[in-house]
């Protein structure tokens, strides 16, 4: 008789979303007239600009006088769209476009990607964390039962106000670490000696960093790592995985990449070689009309475009903080990321309900990312300026600095 694979079993049930969407419904039913605006979003809200969006059409047109560009491509990407990615986002960095592995989506990669080292690996996971970390190694067996807010045998990695979000290094051995700057939910990046601290251990200890750098487009602040390459050594101990998503408007479309230098070897075997292998086995490629549209970030006019969408997130995001500040909210992040961490006077739940009755404002309780997220709610910079403006001034009528 088949079984399942019990660790399923294991998996607690994200409660977050469909909680907060019961919640919003149930507004709605009790005051059907209430503009109700969305802060919590951590999808996109710009359209695609018009350089990517043609050089789609384009591909797509050339389909159908072009077999080569309908059949099965490179499970790995085109060469085309790895040579643009090494050019122009790791020329300084001597990564080659061989170690380079176009996907669909950095989510995808994330939770692939343990699949390449052992089932008794330890994992360290930062506390609050986007939660693919966590449920991928749960299904893959390297964790035992969730029991107070924690699963068994994962290392957890606080990270709270005192230590300014950054994770610390754990006082047991750990053997792959998982790393997102900047960093969704609190909003923060980590600085060159923080990260540095992370790749000296891994070296140190023959661990492997996990690093998710899917907010990169983000980063503002000077001298802040744009990858993990920039630290010295990185080479031998990182995976590094970014995004066409939040960058350049790709959540739909799903274009993401994953770098997996050569330098990278575990038990002397080639880890780039291992995931080459797991791709040709496991993933057909990204269509080729999205790899045309990835490849046209990279040109002028695409570059551009994206330039201004992000610029016009900083500038909503600038909004929100400085609005916050103006009503004496205690916040973090926000300058090399689209969210915004804030601290709450309450639970995060309660402060959730108080904001969406009062205000009616919706945001991400911190508590669905992690034990440590509680006290904390997420706001996002993805929301549309005039949106932001209106729940700002909603929000200075209600609390104009007498929350916290
Ligand atoms: N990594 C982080 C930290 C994210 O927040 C997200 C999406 O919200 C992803 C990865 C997924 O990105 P993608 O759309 O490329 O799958």
């Amino acid at each position: 008789m088949v079984k399942l694979n019990s660790n399923f079993g294991k998996l607690t049930s994200s409660y977050l979303f469909p909680q907060i969407e019961k919640k919003v419904s149930d507004l709605k039913a009790r005051s059907p007239s209430s503009e109700i605006i969305n802060l919590g979003i951590g999808d996109i809200t710009k359209p695609l600009p018009e350089p990517i969006v043609k050089a789609i059409v384009d591909a797509i047109l050339e389909l159908e006088n072009d077999v080569s560009k309908a059949r099965y491509g490179p499970s790995i990407g085109f060469s085309f769209l790895r040579k643009a990615i090494a050019k122009n986002d790791y020329l300084d960095l001597g990564i080659d476009e061989n170690d380079i592995f176009i996907s669909n989506g950095a989510k995808c990669d994330i939770a692939n990607i343990q699949e390449l080292f052992d089932t008794d690996s330890i994992v360290a996971i930062c506390d609050p964390t986007y939660p693919v970390y966590v449920d991928s190694n749960v299904i893959a067996g390297r964790t035992g039962f969730y029991q107070d807010g924690k699963y068994q045998k994962i290392v957890y990695l606080p990270c709270e106000e005192k230590n300014n979000f950054f994770p610390k290094i754990p006082d047991v051995p750990v053997d792959l670490i998982y790393l997102c700057s900047p960093n969704n939910p609190t909003g923060t990046a980590l600085p060159y000696d923080e990260l540095k601290k992370w790749v000296d251990y891994a070296i140190q200890n023959k661990a492997v960093i996990i690093f998710d750098g899917a907010y990169e487009a983000f980063i503002n602040t000077k001298n802040t790592p744009h990858s993990i390459y920039e630290i010295e050594g990185a080479k031998k101990c990182a995976i590094e995985i970014r995004s066409f998503s939040k960058k350049a408007g790709f959540t739909g479309l799903r274009c993401s990449y994953t770098v997996v230098p050569h330098e990278l070897k575990v038990q002397n075997t080639s880890i780039r070689e291992c995931w080459v292998r797991r791709c040709e086995t496991k993933f057909g490629g990204v269509p080729y009309p999205i790899q045309m549209g990835a490849l046209a970030t990279y040109s002028d006019k695409g570059k551009q475009s994206i330039d201004t969408i992000i610029s016009e997130y900083v500038d909503q995001m600038k909004t929100l903080t400085s609005g916050l500040k103006s009503i004496g909210w205690k916040f973090y992040g926000g300058v090399d990321a689209p969210y915004v961490w804030v601290k709450a006077p309450s639970s995060s739940w309660e402060f959730f309900d108080e904001l969406l009755t009062k205000a009616k404002i919706i945001s991400i309780p911190g508590a669905g990312f992690g034990s440590y997220g509680e006290g904390y709610i997420r706001l996002s910079a993805f929301a549309p300026k005039e949106h932001i403006e209106t729940a700002l001034n909603r929000l200075s009528g209600i609390y104009t600095c007498a929350t916290q």
